[in-house]
């Protein structure tokens, strides 16, 4: 058996409610935790201003993993703009709306994130990667899918000729239990931090509250985070 204990963890943590949850699951499994988020000149831009009040929380609020909190890296990859929407060709365009993937979608977006977290994570003596990728709500995209994550989990190492572990602690979970394995590892505490501080909307909406969070409302983010928190509290009410 692997010892968890004594290994240290680098979280891919966008600011968004499934990369939050992955935080909170690491720094309850590993004594030491990193964090990385990626600017790639995403319209939500304000997600990402979500990810220093979500670890100023952490930190503040929840003893037993302040210590655990490692530095935070930033890296710009507004290289990125370069093969999303606005380089798209309209035969391009048909090929996504064919496929079901949104215009939205970077190709191989998380295969370049976990590449670029794990050259950090080896210069920083991390070995694993913590990712809250997740094939029951985005099974639209090839790049979150189990298998090629675990493909990726093996490249990666060999490429680095050393164990990088590759975790995705929401793979098999749907929106609802995303919620629910908040409240396991933080209590209502952290299930209110995630729904006042992450953010989802794909417009960045900050100015309407609801019940799950700030959004729009509209917005297929939107839905899916509004649909899970109300299939979460009536499991709990029931
Ligand atoms: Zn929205």
């Amino acid at each position: 058996m692997v010892d968890t204990v004594k290994r240290k963890a680098l979280v891919l943590f966008s600011g968004g409610q499934d990369s939050a949850t992955c935080l909170a699951w690491a720094l309850e499994r590993y004594t030491y935790v990193e964090t990385i988020g990626f600017n790639y000149g995403q319209r939500h831009v304000v997600e990402l201003e979500c990810r220093k009040a979500v670890l100023d929380r952490l930190k503040t609020e929840f003893p037993n993993w302040t210590a655990r909190i490692g530095e935070d890296h930033m890296l710009d990859l507004a290289l990125l703009g370069q093969i999303s929407d606005t380089a798209l060709t309209q035969e391009q365009e048909i090929t996504f709306k064919t496929s079901g993937l949104p215009s939205t979608f970077v190709p191989a977006r998380n295969l370049l994130f976990f590449t670029f977290a794990s050259a950090i994570a080896y210069r920083r003596g991390l070995s694993a990667l913590v990712g809250g990728m997740c094939e029951t709500d985005f099974s639209g995209y090839p790049d979150c899918r189990d298998n090629t994550l675990k493909a990726l989990q093996v490249a990666i190492s060999l490429g680095l000729d050393t164990t990088m572990v590759l975790e995705t602690p929401l793979m098999w979970l749907n929106k609802a239990q995303t919620w629910q394995l908040a409240e396991n590892l933080g209590g209502p505490p952290l299930v209110d931090l995630i729904r006042i501080e992450t953010h989802t909307c794909y417009m960045g909406d900050r100015t309407y509250w609801n019940l799950w969070g700030y959004g729009c409302g509209q917005c297929p983010a939107c839905e899916l985070r509004r649909n899970g928190y109300e299939t979460y509290v009536r499991r709990e009410a029931a």
